[in-house]
């Protein structure tokens, strides 16, 4: 197979997980004979830098001709958000590729390693019934593109947001959270807010017509906030959430921190086409760029997920996926999952090394013969 990628570092420690995440991607061409064809383009603060703008037009166009991005993590630090090179970087960026591309659905997989558990908030017998949930969060809809107001009224202010779906936006990202649960282990949990919202009535009787097509996968509906309780308590029992963009914005962000690393997750970006842009969901982590300690998983389980869902090679998507448990499970830690008082079944390592042992196991990899 051939495929051409684009590929955007952006700012941080963008750079240095992306380089990286390369390496595991020529392993991959090398081993399953793909040819990858990759080329740059500049994002974020790098490219205002050059260009004096967050997006190019260079990079578009670059990305308009791929068949994927690979997208690193764009924004300057935290107290430097005032400087121009800085200012709405990642919605000058990130929000402007969604759009232009259609990216209807968010695909947030969490997932705690066992070999992790200690690094994870949550209490050790939760944990060890097994956490593998996909969240799918729907991007196109809800308040973030309805209308925004703010007026007075009696001299007082009054704002107002407006939540809004049309049924075929619910359908196409229910049909995306059927068919990514028949690959995994057949359930859907649809959540909402359907005791109040009337989107949210919409949501729920779009996702059970959508549903009758898939009479495989489990369907069960659950409450927003019953969700976010379950997720801390329970969170074995659910296998794919699909839900709308607001509630998936808080709701991955909950999920997040159940691996205990932002260098651990992956996301990715899908449309009605199946193009898609995949990246870790952390952002630039200017506090500790340069310094090799920045975790290369994330990146480098966004460049799996991107064989998975945009290229359909799910084998190597495995494979990608099967050497980074083996690492962790050999005691490979970055330090931002690296435990001092196990510090005798461990071995501290940087962002190089880390996925220096990461290539040896998928060096290894048994391929399977392809099924005559
Ligand atoms: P952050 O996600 O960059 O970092 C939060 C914490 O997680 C930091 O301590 C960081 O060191 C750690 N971390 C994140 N990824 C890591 C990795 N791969 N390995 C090891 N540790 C990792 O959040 P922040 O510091 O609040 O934001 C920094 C900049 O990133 C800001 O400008 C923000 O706007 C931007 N941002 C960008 C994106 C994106 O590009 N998608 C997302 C979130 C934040």
């Amino acid at each position: 197979m051939k495929k051409h990628i684009a590929v955007l570092p952006g700012d941080g420690i963008g750079e240095e997980v992306m380089t990286e995440a390369l390496k595991v991607l020529a392993c991959i061409a090398g081993r399953f004979e793909h040819q990858f064809v990759t080329t740059h383009g500049y994002v974020g603060g790098a490219a205002y830098e050059r260009f004096g703008t967050h997006l190019p037009e260079e990079t578009l166009s670059l990305c308009r001709s791929a068949d994927a991005i690979l997208f690193g993590s764009v924004g300057g630090l935290v107290s430097e958000q005032h400087l121009d090179k800085w200012r709405n970087c990642e919605a000058n960026s990130i929000l402007t590729l969604r759009k232009t591309f259609n990216f209807g659905a968010n695909f947030r997989p969490v997932k705690i390693y066992p070999d992790l558990k200690e690094m994870s908030p949550l209490k050790a017998e939760i944990i060890d019934r097994g956490v593998d949930l996909l969240i799918i969060r729907e991007l196109l809809g809800d308040s973030y593109f309805g209308e925004h107001k703010t007026f007075y009224q009696d001299e007082r202010r009054i704002a107002t947001d407006v939540i809004m779906y049309t049924e075929d936006q619910v359908a196409a990202v229910a049909h995306v959270a059927f068919k990514a649960a028949g690959g995994r282990r057949q359930k859907v949990t649809s959540v909402d807010k359907a005791n109040v919202l009337d989107s949210s009535k919409l949501w729920r009787a779009v996702v059970h017509e959508v549903g009758r097509n898939y009479p495989e996968i489990k369907l069960e509906d659950m409450l927003v906030d019953n969700c976010a309780m379950q997720l801390i308590k329970d969170p074995s029992q659910f296998d794919v959430i699909v839900t709308t963009n607001m509630f998936g914005d808080i709701l991955s962000d909950a999920a997040a921190v159940l691996p205990g690393s932002l260098g651990l997750l992956s996301s990715a970006s899908i449309n009605a086409e199946g193009f898609g842009l995949y990246e870790p969901p952390g952002g630039s982590a200017q506090d500790i760029a340069g310094t090799g300690k920045a975790n290369p998983i994330a990146q480098i389980l966004s460049t799996a997920q991107m064989l998975r869902f945009s290229f359909a090679l799910e084998q190597e998507a495995r494979a990608i996926e099967q050497s980074v448990e083996t690492t962790l499970k050999a005691g490979y830690r970055t330090h931002d999952i690296y435990n001092p008082k196990q510090s005798a079944a461990t071995k501290l390592v940087d962002c190089q090394q880390m996925s220096q042992q990461i290539l040896a196991h998928l060096e290894a990899v048994q391929i399977a013969e392809p099924v005559a």
